[in-house]
């Protein structure tokens, strides 16, 4: 096996981390690197245990995530998932979390890809509460945001041609995959894409949290990874945002002037980061070169690191 080497590469959450916040970009991408190792330096453990965190709405997700995808591994093997049957997998595993986050922080210090710790825990967010009730009434929230989100996946006609799509045709199914743009390897992960019988490719991704215009950009990413990776031209592409909660399908096609300007935005990110861009094998580097944002930002009351970066104290509105 080859040996792990720090190497620069490029995705659309690492343009969307560091135009939010270089410090924390700084944290997640090279202070981060080998906190994993057992004689790993604190600064750099910390930061892979914090990278290694989330938030409840994004933990939502995720859970959501898992039992769609696990939905589909059921079709193909000739089963059905009931609406019911969704939610409850999805339920479970987001109950399990946040008891774990909540009662294994220990267990997370040690292997922090293994256990959840939700951030509202690790920083003793109001929101998380339980004498006070907050924390029942903000989980309610992400209960019914998954119930609802079960019920659109299983039951709306929206979805009708992502739910009867045969499996032969199907292309990926939250597939890691690495396209090359501008010399740099480009990651991205498509939730659902199948070819239809006129040889149209259909990419879904699902987005269980409210619509952002940042969507668009990166299915015209995921436009160009389905040309390089399964050979398809643009024109034969359709991309689909899937708001679960909100219940709507918000379809994208891509000519070749939107997808220059995709092209352009990527290669400027690309540059920009390159020019920060240092050996974390080397080194932690200088994180001076990433300057944090303004104090008071609301970046830093949802932001996982900072303890580090000393704005611990930041809290989120009426929290
Ligand atoms: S706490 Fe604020 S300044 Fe520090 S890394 Fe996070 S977002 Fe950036």
């Amino acid at each position: 096996m080859s040996e792990l080497r720090h190497e620069f590469s490029w995705s659309v959450s690492r343009r969307g981390l560091a135009d939010t916040c270089l410090r924390a970009y700084y944290y997640q991408y090279y202070l981060a690197w080998r906190g994993w190792g057992e004689r790993a330096e604190e600064s750099r453990a910390l930061a892979y245990r914090l990278k290694n965190t989330t938030r409840l709405p994004m933990w939502a997700g995720t859970c959501l995530h898992d039992s769609i995808a696990h939905w589909f591994e059921r079709r193909a093997a000739g089963q059905s998932l009931a609406t019911a049957e969704l939610a409850a997998h999805a339920l479970l595993a987001f109950r399990l979390g946040y008891k774990q986050s909540r009662d294994e922080a220990a267990r997370w210090e040690r292997s922090p890809k293994r256990f959840t710790r939700l951030q509202e825990h690790h920083y003793a967010e109001a929101s998380v509460d339980e004498p006070s009730g907050r924390a029942a009434a903000y989980g309610k929230r992400y209960v019914q945001r998954i119930e609802s989100s079960a019920r659109w996946f299983c039951e709306s006609s929206e979805l009708e041609r992502v739910r009867t799509a045969e499996p032969s045709t199907w292309l990926a199914l939250e597939e890691h995959g690495t396209i090359d743009l501008f010399h740099t390897p480009i990651h991205a992960i498509p939730d659902f894409a199948f070819r239809d019988e006129a040889g149209v490719v259909w990419i879904y991704d699902w987005k269980s949290g409210a619509e952002k215009p940042e969507h668009e950009f990166q299915l015209g990413l995921y436009t160009l990874y389905a040309e390089q990776k399964w050979g398809v031209a643009p024109s034969e592409v359709r991309c689909v945002a899937a708001y679960l909660e909100d219940g709507r399908a918000v379809q994208h096609r891509y000519d070749a002037d939107a997808l220059e300007h995709v092209l352009g935005a990527v290669h400027a990110s690309i540059t920009a980061l390159r020019e920060l861009h240092f050996d974390a094998d080397a080194g932690v580097g200088d994180r001076e070169r990433f300057p944090t944002v303004a104090l008071g930002s609301a970046a830093c009351t949802s932001c996982a690191f900072r303890g580090p970066c000393g704005r611990a104290g930041a809290t989120i509105a009426g929290s």
